[in-house]
């Protein structure tokens, strides 16, 4: 709010929209004109699309709390991974486009609808879009926290723009090993691109402070989606973490994965996970030294 009174906000806004013009705005630079309307991998153009926004009960407590997390669905994003368990709107496209005025009334909505905070959901590849979008909302009242909910495959040039703007960061960290994120994601770099988003986000706002009525304030709550057969590479994730994030990182070990999308054309990936596996992720965090793990989400329990 402050960055917006003083203007800076405004020079953010350029800054990233800048970005637009040979999109750099991920790392996959793809070097097209979206502020002409062109598109790259993430399909999308000038405007954001969203799919839906409203409260959201299924997310961690610290953001749920007794009034929900207040998401905003993006449509479209710059990871293709076969088992998406969101594919129709990652990548079939559901979703309407959005100006920034728009997008600034649903932020606005959300919170006369009682929500903690604005969650973000798949916000990389829309970032210029979303700083537009907020400097009409906070001229108009918008005072919730910002929740940058992503794919983990980020630009530290583009998150430096959001320095001292987003609150809490909850990046996903799906793979440490080139050869999965290639062949499960498209992307052989993701490990390296994922831990230096990290870094950088951990660098802007620490790690997670939760206040007093439970309720995230601010700082990185980090996911990490256990794949069968050890596919996410859990053990050295976690590791990372504890070595070069902080140790007392708040990690959510996610044990939902099922099979949707395009993930029976990898044998390996055709069934549920195994309650035997996600145990074993959970010793590999807390051997790896984290303590600070999300409790499990009741349906996830039912799922193994
Ligand atoms: S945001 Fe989209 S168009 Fe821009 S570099 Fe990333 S994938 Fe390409």
């Amino acid at each position: 709010m402050e960055l917006c009174h003083s203007g800076k906000l405004a020079e953010r806004i350029e800054a990233a929209k800048a970005l637009l013009q040979n999109c750099q705005v991920c790392p996959h630079h793809c070097g097209i004109n979206r502020l002409a309307g062109e598109m790259g991998k993430c399909r999308t153009g000038r405007l954001a699309v969203v799919s839906s926004y409203g409260p959201h009960f299924g997310e961690e407590a610290p953001l749920v709390g007794k009034h929900g997390s207040g998401t905003i669905f993006f449509t479209n994003c710059n990871l293709k991974c076969l088992f998406c368990q969101n594919y129709s709107i990652s990548q079939l496209g559901d979703g309407a486009e959005a100006s920034k005025e728009e997008l600034a009334k649903m932020m606005l909505a959300l919170q006369t609808r009682g929500c903690h905070n604005i969650n973000l959901v798949s916000p990389t590849h829309v970032v210029p879009q979303i700083l537009e979008a907020l400097e009409i909302a906070i001229n108009l009242g918008l005072k919730l926290p910002l929740v940058y909910n992503s794919g983990g495959y980020d630009s530290v040039k583009t998150l430096e723009i959001l320095d001292g703007i987003l609150d809490i960061y909850m990046p996903d960290m799906k793979y440490s090993d080139e050869k999965t994120a290639e062949e499960l994601s498209g992307i052989n770099d993701y490990p390296s691109i994922n831990r230096a988003a990290l870094r950088e986000m951990h660098r802007q706002v620490g790690d997670l402070q939760i206040n007093e009525d439970g309720i995230a304030a601010r700082g990185i709550l980090i996911r990490h989606l256990v794949l069968p057969h050890g596919l996410a590479g859990t053990k050295e994730t976690m590791e990372f973490v504890a070595e070069e994030i902080s140790q007392n990182s708040y990690v959510n070990v996610m044990a939902q994965y099922h099979p949707c999308y395009k993930a029976f054309q990898i044998p390996q990936l055709s069934r549920p996970l195994l309650k035997q596996e996600f145990l074993e992720a959970i010793e590999m965090a807390k051997g790896a030294g984290l303590n600070r793990l999300d409790k499990l989400h009741p349906a996830a329990v039912r799922a193994i």
